[in-house]
Parts: structure tokens; C-alpha cells; sequence
């Protein structure tokens, strides 16, 4: 049986890891805060003490932490992956990270006989709960081909993209258009509000058409009934904008909108709906728009 140590068991990470246990895969996990390892171990996995506990013996370590700096220091840290993972091993990380720290800890693994991949999901709460996800993958093709069987367990749409840090460029670009969609829905809603017309009625006949999207059918009802639940938080959408940006200035990419997306994202944060579901960035466009609920 594949073994596979899973580090970081938040709201992605924890029904990754049960899809993984349910479809055959023997998962040890392990998360900072252990009360979230439950479903894991419901599910028939282990709860694991420490990333080394989680890692030592498995054949696939899976990541799923919030950012770069975090990723950083799981893989390079003391009793970290390349101290504790056993040689061979396939380190998949799923985190959404900047495409050159991708690159780089990718070759730092080489250096140890590991291989790693960049493989940055979407699809939400929702594709990881239901093994729906979009996954993109840079790295090694030999190691895609050996992960193939463990993605297909949590994911649907699985695309090798090239290199490593490739995925995470692909993720990068994912993020830049949901973080527009939502944000053009919000402002059709408050339009709609404002002009006296149900959104409710309106987004029916809206979805039908070419400004249809998943976004708009996923979302609405949080924008509606102002339940910011998270799903994906503003603070992790405000470091994908960060990481399109950072990514485009380095080759001269010119993105106006995602410059623009940029700074309102931040400004949710900076004045504290970071913990919120992206879709609160409707509160923005009412406030500026002086509707209350
Ligand atoms: P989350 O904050 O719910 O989960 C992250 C988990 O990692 C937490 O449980 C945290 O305790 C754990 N963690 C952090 N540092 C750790 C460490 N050093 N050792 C062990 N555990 C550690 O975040 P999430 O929403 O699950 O997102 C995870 C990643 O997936 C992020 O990069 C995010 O951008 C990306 N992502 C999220 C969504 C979404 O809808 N939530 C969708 C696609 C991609």
C-alpha cells in the first residue's frame, strides 16, 4: 500500500488527506493545530506528532500550507522534508506559492534524491471535498507519471505544464481571473440593487448567458445572503495577487486589472475581512456605493 505523509490539514488539506485514506492510500498527517486532524482519523488515517512522524516512512509527501514562507520552512526546516523523508520519496506540494520558490526548493530536493512537484489546485472547499479539484503540475515528467494515481484521487482536471514552478504560474494566472469574476459579479449585484431590479432574478437569466461562470454560481448565494464563510479567504487571495504581480513584473507582463484587484483585495484586508470568504469583496463595492445589507 503507497504510504503518504500529509502536512497541513486546513480546509483544503483535511478532505484531501480523507480522500486519499478512502481511496486505498495508507495517510499519516500532521498540522499545527491537531484538533483538525479528526476527519483524518475518522476516516481511518493517523495522526501523526511531527512532520518528521508523518513523513518518515511514506512514499508520497503531500503539502497543503497556506504560503510561500511556510512551505519553505516544512521542506528545508529542522525535521523537515529533507531531513526526515525517506530517499526516492515523490513530494507533491499542493500549496498555491511563488513559482520561483517552487523552482527552488524543487532543485534543493534534487540535491537530497527527492523529486518534487508544484501541483496548485482549484476548485474550492467544494472539488476538495468532492475529489473535483483542478490540479496543474510543474515538474519532472517521470514524476507526474508517478503521481498520476494519487492525483486522481483528489482531483478531476490533472495537467502536466511544464517545468517546475510552471503550475504555479498556471495558478497564478487561475487567480488573477477568479479574483476579476468575483469582483464584477459583486459590482453587477450592487448595480442591480441600486437600480431596483431582484439580483436574484437577475443572476438566473445572467448565468444562462456568456457572463455565466462558476464563480458567479458558487458565489452568489454568499454574496446575497452577506454569509462570508470561509471557503478561501481574502488574505490567502490578497498573497495569489501578490504572487501574479511580483510574476509579471519580472517579465514585463503588463496586467492592469490584476493591479487594480490588487490593491482592493489588500484594502479588504487592511481593514480586517482578511479571515472572510473572497466573496466578501462585495462588501467593498456596497460600502463605496453607500448600501447597507
Ligand atoms: P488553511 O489555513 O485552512 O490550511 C493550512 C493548514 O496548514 C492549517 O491547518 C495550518 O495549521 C497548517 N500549517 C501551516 N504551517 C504549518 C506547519 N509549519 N506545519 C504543519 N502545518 C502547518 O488554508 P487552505 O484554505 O486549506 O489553503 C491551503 C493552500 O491552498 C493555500 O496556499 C491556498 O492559497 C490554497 N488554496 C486554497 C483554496 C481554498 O478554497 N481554500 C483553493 C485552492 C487553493
Amino acid at each position: 500500500m503507497t504510504k503518504i505523509g500529509f502536512i497541513g490539514l486546513g480546509i483544503m488539506g483535511s478532505p484531501m488527506a480523507v480522500n486519499l485514506q478512502t481511496a486505498g492510500f495508507e495517510v499519516s498527517g500532521f498540522t499545527r493545530t491537531s484538533a483538525k486532524t479528526a476527519a483524518l482519523v475518522k476516516a481511518g488515517g493517523r495522526a501523526a506528532t511531527s512532520i518528521a512522524d508523518a513523513i518518515a516512512d511514506a512514499d508520497i509527501v503531500a503539502l497543503m500550507l497556506p504560503d510561500s514562507p511556510d512551505v519553505e520552512a516544512v521542506v528545508t526546516g529542522p525535521g523537515g522534508v529533507l531531513e526526515a523523508a525517506k530517499s526516492g520519496a515523490l513530494i507533491i506540494d499542493f500549496s498555491t506559492i511563488r513559482p520561483d520558490t517552487a523552482r527552488q526548493l524543487a532543485a534543493r530536493c534534487t540535491e537530497y534524491g527527492l523529486t518534487m512537484l508544484d501541483a496548485p489546485v482549484s476548485g474550492g472547499e467544494v472539488g476538495a471535498i468532492e475529489a473535483t479539484l483542478a490540479i496543474m503540475v510543474g515538474g519532472d515528467a517521470a514524476g507526474f507519471e508517478r503521481a498520476m494515481p494519487m492525483l486522481e484521487s483528489v482531483g478531476k482536471s490533472i495537467v502536466h505544464v511544464g517545468p517546475s514552478g510552471s503550475g504555479q504560474t498556471v495558478k497564478a494566472a487561475n487567480q488573477l481571473i477568479v479574483a476579476g469574476n468575483i469582483q464584477l459579479v459583486a459590482e453587477a449585484i450592487v448595480l442591480l440593487r441600486k437600480c431596483g431590479v431582484d439580483p436574484s432574478v437577475a443572476l438566473d437569466v445572467i448565468q444562462g448567458g456568456l457572463a455565466g461562470s462558476t464563480v458567479l454560481t458558487r458565489k452568489r448565494t454568499a454574496m446575497l445572503s452577506h454569509d462570508f464563510t470561509p471557503g478561501f479567504r481574502l488574505e490567502l487571495h490578497n498573497k495569489d495577487l501578490g504572487i501574479a504581480i511580483a510574476a509579471a513584473r519580472e517579465v514585463g507582463a503588463v496586467l492592469p486589472l490584476t493591479g487594480a484587484m490588487g490593491q482592493l483585495v489588500t484594502s479588504t484586508v487592511a481593514r480586517g475581512d482578511g479571515a472572510l470568504d473572497h466573496s466578501a469583496l462585495i462588501r467593498l463595492v456596497e460600502e463605496l456605493s453607500g448600501l447597507t445589507q
